[in-house]
């Protein structure tokens, strides 16, 4: 889950994170506002979406920068005008861009450098990491690609957790000294508590400044949280924001299905998470292109798998369906029941190829068979994936 940029920054505020003022704002009015009780001169109007690059993003009708920083509050004002209810397309947020209902009026700061710094879960040390680069505001990936000396990456202990030692370490690493590295080290530390007891995967400042007043504050955020542990996360729940997200994916978590929608035409229904990863493998091998990877879970429902069905079914993009269960402690039946069930509720017109196999099987066969429905079944990965692959290209 991902929140908002002035959603970080409450949490910025809750554990001591240093950061300019913000106020958030839905209207122009709100804005202007917000803009008058911050106080100028300096301002930054900041579009509130799910994506990155928002400074060099462009809107579709023209207007140039998701950020602007102003002098005055009817600046302040008016380009918040101009940003809400207008879609912003940045590199980050795919050609259709992404609608701003929302914008942050933040305290300007004067600039002397821009650093770069996250805490991530690495999953090559399997573990907590710090990144940190002297290449603040630019865009991460490039300089691991073109300046990989620029990139300090420090191990956190998983009992011991960040030391003191190491945040200097990364401070001195990034040229900071005196007054500037203890602020940076309270900063990381700070960083370190709200990233561990939110259950984050990702924190990531970037940038994080050095300012003409030597102060070390935060100016962007990115946060992601692990999904499986929002259970015992409700602050941050409540932060969800829904029309940011993908609505097949909204849809599934409702119903508790693992659910990552992608770009092909093949959709695939399994239980299982390893047996979803290798029917999308075997799709591919065949020549097809998977349209979702979806894990229906060990013990799945009926109305589970109908939802799954529905979710599947309402993407334009899908061509043909091939379910895959290997019932273990599925029932077969209780899929071939729900693949009916949808298939009834949704004029089902596109080729389905079924491999079902394990508990209760034949029951799960009988009940598709009897249904009427232009079913293929498959017996094997291997058929399954050539059979719905095939029928795609005909169709
Ligand atoms: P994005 O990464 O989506 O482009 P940022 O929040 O990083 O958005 O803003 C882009 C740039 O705008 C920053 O690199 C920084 O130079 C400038 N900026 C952002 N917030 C402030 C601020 N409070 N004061 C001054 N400049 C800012
Ligand atoms: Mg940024």
């Amino acid at each position: 889950m991902n929140i908002h940029e002035y959603q970080a920054k409450q949490l910025f505020e809750k554990f001591g994170v240093a950061t300019p003022k913000g106020i958030v704002a839905s209207t122009a009015e709100e804005a202007g506002k917000a803009a008058r009780e911050i106080g100028g001169p300096g301002l930054v109007v900041k579009s509130q979406i799910h994506a990155g690059g928002r400074g060099k993003g462009t809107f579709k009708n023209g207007f140039k920068g998701g950020v602007h920083v102003v002098d005055t509050p009817e600046q302040a004002e008016e380009i918040a005008g101009k940003m809400l209810g207008q879609t912003l397309v940045t590199h980050q947020t795919g050609p259709e861009g992404k609608l701003v209902s929302k914008v942050l009026i933040a305290k300007a700061v004067d600039i002397s450098k821009e650093y770069y710094f996250a805490i991530l879960f690495d999953r090559g040390s399997s573990g907590h990491a710090i990144i940190a680069s002297t290449e603040g505001g630019m865009n991460i990936e490039e300089v691991a690609e073109k300046t990989p000396e620029k990139i300090t990456k420090e191990f956190i202990h998983p009992t011991l957790g960040l030391q003191s030692y190491q945040c200097r370490k990364i401070a001195a690493s990034l040229g900071l000294r005196g007054t500037l590295a203890n602020q940076a080290v309270k900063l990381f530390t700070a960083m370190w508590n709200l990233y561990l007891k939110s259950d984050c995967s990702l924190v990531e400042i970037n940038p994080l400044a050095v300012t003409t007043d030597n102060q070390v504050v935060a100016l962007d955020a990115k946060f992601n949280f692990d999904d499986n542990a929002l259970y015992r996360q409700k602050d941050v729940v409540e932060m969800r924001d829904k029309t940011e997200e993908d609505p097949r994916e909204v849809a599934a978590s409702e119903f508790g299905l693992n659910y990552i929608g992608l770009d092909g035409n093949i959709a695939c229904l399994v239980n299982g998470a390893g047996l979803a990863m290798s029917t999308m493998d075997i799709i591919k091998f065949h020549g097809g292109e998977p349209a979702n990877f979806l894990d229906v879970g060990g013990g799945a429902t009926k109305e589970q798998v109908t939802a799954a069905f529905k979710i599947i079914l309402g993407d334009p993009n899908v061509k043909g369906i091939l379910v895959n269960i290997f019932g273990g402690i599925m029932d077969c039946n209780i899929i071939a029941t729900g693949i009916i069930a949808a298939a009834q509720e949704v004029s089902l017109n596109i080729p389905l190829v079924v491999r079902l196999e394990g508990n209760n099987v034949e029951a799960g066969k009988a009940t598709l068979a009897a249904s009427g429905l232009a079913i293929t079944s498959a017996d094997g990965l291997t058929d399954a994936a050539q059979k719905i692959v095939a029928a795609v290209k005909a169709a």
